[in-house]
């Protein structure tokens, strides 16, 4: 079990859950025992282990699952709100998230069937041709095919400025639409989710806004990960891996790899690769084949930032986009 962390006015019990993903080796979830209440930040993955590591360490706080007041979530991805329905089955505890996230861990039909055409779409006009087909096939199989639980207790939507618990809120999105940062500036301490993680690289995921537009991924993270290195806080205590302590020069890598991945691409798009879905395979290689949602993703997501950054224009022909240089 992890050790308890003291801070002037409350304590920290940091869970550690080993990694499901091959890149990542834990998962970590907060609880936090303060004047303001006892709540947990993100709620790790929905097994049976977790659960039982969840109960183990509100022992060692001389607590149980009666006792959380709530359940404040960084983002609403399955390894950071997957044990809010087992949470729920024994107390009505209310949860408190970005009004993105609310959707998502609703599992609100409408929303999924937009996010569905959003990617059917995406695909296609990235030229993704049979691969993108097939992938999207995947994806509709698994919204659909896949059960899931709904989480349909109270959602407090919370956003800028807001105070829960005592901690301030920070938007902090890329990651996910919803990613958010609960700052403690007194403590100088916060808990970023995934924004920011050691020994490995955050992906900016591209998810549709409600009304179906594609969010700048990329920009939205760059612009997080300066507000991290802006908070003043000493330790960050992420989603997963060790806490953070060199922010400044770990946003500073992480910012300079992007302006470095933009580079490769606009030497690519000058080279004559102008579809996303083949430059994507040119820079990635197997990785189209067999990752071929996360990749795509990275590399829309910087050419919407080239883009944005006045480098790049595109233009549709039999409708799919080619980039060009600007
Ligand atoms: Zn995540």
């Amino acid at each position: 079990m992890a050790e308890a962390i003291r801070q002037q006015t409350y304590t920290i019990y940091p869970i550690v859950q080993p990694g499901i993903y091959p890149t990542l080796r834990t998962i970590n979830f907060y609880l936090i025992k303060r004047p303001e209440g006892m709540v947990l930040i993100d709620a790790g993955i929905d097994t049976y282990d977790c659960m039982e590591r969840l109960q183990d360490t509100l022992k060692q706080a001389g607590a149980e699952i009666g006792d959380l007041d709530a359940i404040l979530l960084t983002h609403h991805h399955e390894d950071h709100a997957g044990l809010v329905p087992r949470v729920l089955e024994k107390k009505a505890v209310p949860i408190y998230a970005h009004r993105d996230a609310v959707p998502r861990l609703r599992l609100d039909k409408d929303f999924l069937e937009m996010r569905l055409a959003f990617f059917r779409r995406l695909y296609r006009e990235m030229g993704g041709g049979n691969m993108g087909a097939e992938r999207f096939a995947r994806l509709e199989q698994t919204i659909r095919e896949t059960p899931q639980h709904a989480i349909m207790a109270d959602i407090n939507e919370i956003g800028e400025g807001d105070r829960v618990f005592g901690f301030e809120v920070v938007e902090t999105p890329g990651h996910s639409p919803d990613s958010i940062t609960f700052l403690d500036a007194d403590g100088r301490t916060a808990f970023t989710g995934d924004v920011l993680i050691e020994g490995s690289s955050v992906n900016a995921i591209i998810d549709p806004a409600p009304n179906g537009s594609r969010l700048p991924s990329v920009s939205q993270q760059r612009r997080s990960l300066e507000r991290l290195a802006g908070l003043g806080a000493d330790v960050l205590y992420t989603g997963h891996h060790e806490p953070v302590r060199n922010t400044k020069d770990l946003v500073r890598e992480r910012i300079s790899r992007m302006d470095r991945k933009c580079e490769k691409l606009l030497s690519l798009i000058r080279s004559g690769v102008t579809v996303p879905a083949q430059i994507t395979e040119v820079y990635y290689r197997d990785l189209y084949r067999t990752q071929f949602p996360l990749v795509m993703s990275e590399i829309i997501g910087h050419l919407d930032y080239l883009e944005e950054q006045g480098k790049v224009t595109k233009s549709m022909a039999e409708e799919v986009w080619h980039y060009h240089p600007a």
